[in-house]
């Protein structure tokens, strides 16, 4: 566990005591759900590594997990700016919310901007060609599309090899934009990528 911060600093008066702490999936970056901690919920959680809280409704030491089994194991606690709140980083065993939910919270995005983009390159799907270039690249099919990220992925490794950055940056941005429209010409999404790679990172560090 690697200690970025000492907690000396933190304010534990303007709180009453009860600081308030956000655990999000320290792989994916979902924020999980929000507990407080007192002293002794952050030195246990600190000590055995297991998340735990001061429950405001048992009004008593709760390390999470403790009855559903469905604990959270620390990777890492930081504090905030003004040292009256944490960010508490962890690797969820089972679904964290009490409803079966991995979140207490809704499904975001986890790339909003990617997400737009391709729900936007989705709608050019049988538009006018002439209209605009991904309807134009959607028209000539599989095969050009496939060819324009061949090209892209060459033009970004010999930006690399050439050791230039602002072409290195628009020849990738070339090159995941095509891979964008490849993939919902073949009906896959970025996610189901992402997934994929998280599979296999969980794979690898078991
Ligand atoms: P657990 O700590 O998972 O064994 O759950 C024990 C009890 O703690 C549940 O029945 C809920 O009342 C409460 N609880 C569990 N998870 C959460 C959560 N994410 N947010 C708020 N309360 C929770
Ligand atoms: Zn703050
Ligand atoms: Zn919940
Ligand atoms: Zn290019």
């Amino acid at each position: 566990m690697k200690n970025r911060q000492d907690f000396s600093n933190l304010d534990w008066d303007k709180q009453q005591g009860l600081i308030p702490a956000v655990v999000q999936n320290h792989l994916t970056g979902k924020v999980l759900m929000l507990g407080y901690m007192d002293k002794a919920a952050l030195t246990k959680t600190l000590d055995t590594k297991m998340v735990t809280f001061f429950s405001r409704s048992k009004q008593r030491l709760w390390t999470k997990g403790e009855t559903s089994g469905n604990t959270l194991d620390l990777v890492t606690i930081d504090c905030d700016c003004d040292n009256d709140s944490l960010l508490v980083q962890v690797i969820p065993n089972g679904p964290t919310c009490h409803l079966e939910r991995e979140s207490c919270w809704p499904d975001g995005d986890a790339h909003p901007f990617i997400d737009n983009l391709t729900k936007l390159i989705a709608s050019r799907k049988g538009q006018d060609a002439k209209s605009s270039y991904t309807a134009h690249l959607f028209e000539r099919g599989t095969k050009r599309i496939a060819q324009k990220v061949g090209e892209e992925g060459l033009e970004t490794a010999l930006a690399a090899a050439t050791h230039d950055k602002p072409e290195l940056i628009d020849e990738a941005s070339d090159l995941i934009y095509h891979l964008l429209v490849l993939l919902e010409d073949q009906e896959l999404s970025l996610a189901d990528i992402t997934a994929n790679l998280l599979k296999r990172h969980s794979q690898s560090s078991q």
